[in-house]
């Protein structure tokens, strides 16, 4: 089946990204935004532009009646969700399906499976995925966490089952700050996910966050896009995303890639969707989550394989079959840099007009970014204003070539944290390779 017309339910750089895409592919792009969005470059760019309300992401970018109904006006055939917003809402997915529209993304069940991330984890472990010893499936109160937490030893991590974006996390050192860290976690769960789940894990002492760029289409072909290293995080939240992974040697990097493809397998997965792991110091790797979407950092996947993955998803989306696995080349290194609207020092956001913006360019150069000048960044949504990805042939290059890029990236009249990258990318550890997750939170 043929794709003619998609409509793109998200906002921002990600909304620009999915058009450029579709318009590359000779499809039509319908955007949908919300009244502060008005002057968004991606609804000056879309064939079709539909205003689905105010400001706030409850009345827009996750009113559901509003996206369909965007959708049935334009005559659209499929949705491509992006990342957060309703990208992994099941009863969106489910109600695309009743109006004929083709979500591009995992199925329904595939979704549900991942979506609780303790259940997920119970779904991996027995398709022989290895995963960090914690709780089998959800912890039910602090009582429960005190007696498990003896067994496990401390530290200990309580993590929301719903969890996202590193929120609804509490780590616990001691037994006397467990009933004090469960009730607060699960309150921040509540409010940010209407789901307070709880789930315990061991903690693992200053790990790596890597993930594997997986994608499946209806033929039951998984490949993977090789691995993401995003080690470099504030409160749980990625900042800096490479790839290849260089603390891997061959032979784990090949059981990742193979373990990653084996879990997408188990649930019979299609589309595209990351497997996270958390590697210790001996190269031991754990599953973390599944996230059932397209990433923010899938543009170093693309710059090592030369691949649009977002192409790949529409094929998939039209029942067309992968490439082999044989024909797909990993060469170089990327580095990406998320770029906020945030004071660099502080991180506290700072929206407003951007009165002067010079975009760097060059060889292998990307900025994935909505932001132009003039434009004024809405307080009601993420932070994130851009992203500035670069390739090379090795990470040593790819980290000189990111300062220099960093350096030419002119951002006037509000506070960004491109000089919080630029001293990363001068940063000796960073250069040696020698941090884990927890280093931006000992400095
Ligand atoms: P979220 O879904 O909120 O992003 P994740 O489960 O993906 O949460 O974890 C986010 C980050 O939190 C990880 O990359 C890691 O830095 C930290 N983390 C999560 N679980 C553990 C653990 N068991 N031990 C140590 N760190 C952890």
């Amino acid at each position: 089946m043929e794709i003619k017309r998609i409509l793109i339910a998200n906002r921002g750089e990600i909304a620009l990204r999915a058009l450029r895409t579709i318009k590359e592919m000779g499809k039509e792009a319908v955007v949908v935004y919300s009244t502060a969005d008005k002057d968004a470059l991606y609804v000056k760019y879309a064939d079709v532009a539909i205003c689905i309300g105010k400001e706030r992401s409850s009345d827009s970018y996750l009113n559901i009646p509003a996206i369909i109904s965007a959708a049935e006006i334009s005559e659209a055939d499929a949705i491509f969700p992006g990342y957060g917003f309703l990208s992994e809402n099941q009863n969106f997915v489910e109600i695309c399906s009743h109006h004929k529209l083709k979500f591009i993304g995992p199925s329904v069940a595939a979704m549900a499976l991942m979506s609780d991330k303790s259940k997920a984890k119970q779904v991996m472990q027995r398709a022989g995925v290895p995963v960090i010893p914690g709780s089998d499936g959800a912890v039910a109160d602090t009582k429960a966490a005190k007696e498990l937490a003896k067994k496990i030893g401390y530290p200990v991590i309580l993590k929301a089952a719903a969890g996202g974006g590193g929120r609804g996390m509490r780590v616990v050192e001691r037994e006397e700050d467990i009933e004090k860290a469960f009730w607060s976690a699960e309150s921040e769960a509540m409010s940010a996910f209407g789901d307070g789940t709880m789930y315990m894990e061991k903690y693992i002492l200053n790990p790596r966050h890597i993930e594997v760029q997986i994608i499946g289409d209806s033929h039951g072909n998984v490949l993977h896009i090789g691995e993401r290293d995003c080690s470099m995080q504030r409160r749980h939240q990625k900042l800096i995303e490479e790839s290849p992974a260089i603390l891997l040697d061959e032979a784990t990097r090949e059981r990742l890639h193979e373990t990653a493809i084996k879990a997408a397998k188990a649930i019979g997965y299609e589309g595209a969707g990351t497997f996270e792991f958390l590697v210790d110091k001996n190269l031991d790797f754990y599953f973390i989550e599944m996230n059932t979407r397209l990433q923010v950092e899938h543009c170093v996947s693309e710059m090592v394989s030369g691949l649009d993955i977002i192409e790949l998803m529409i094929k998939v989306a039209q029942g067309e079959a992968l490439p082999p696995q044989e024909s797909i080349t990993l060469k170089g290194h990327a580095i990406e840099c998320r770029i906020t609207a945030e004071d660099p020092n502080t991180f506290t956001p700072s929206p407003g007009k951007i009165t002067k913006y010079v975009c760097p360019g060059g060889r292998n150069v990307r900025m994935d970014s909505h932001i132009y000048q003039d434009y004024s960044i809405p307080p009601y949504y993420d932070s994130m204003i851009g992203k500035l990805i670069v390739w090379d042939t090795d990470r040593n290059r790819a980290i000189h070539k990111m300062k220099v890029t960093l350096e030419q990236l002119i951002i006037g009249g509000i506070k960004t944290t491109r000089d919080f990258h630029i001293a990363m990318m001068e940063n000796q550890d960073f250069i040696d390779n020698n941090y884990d997750t927890n280093y931006l939170s000992r400095r």
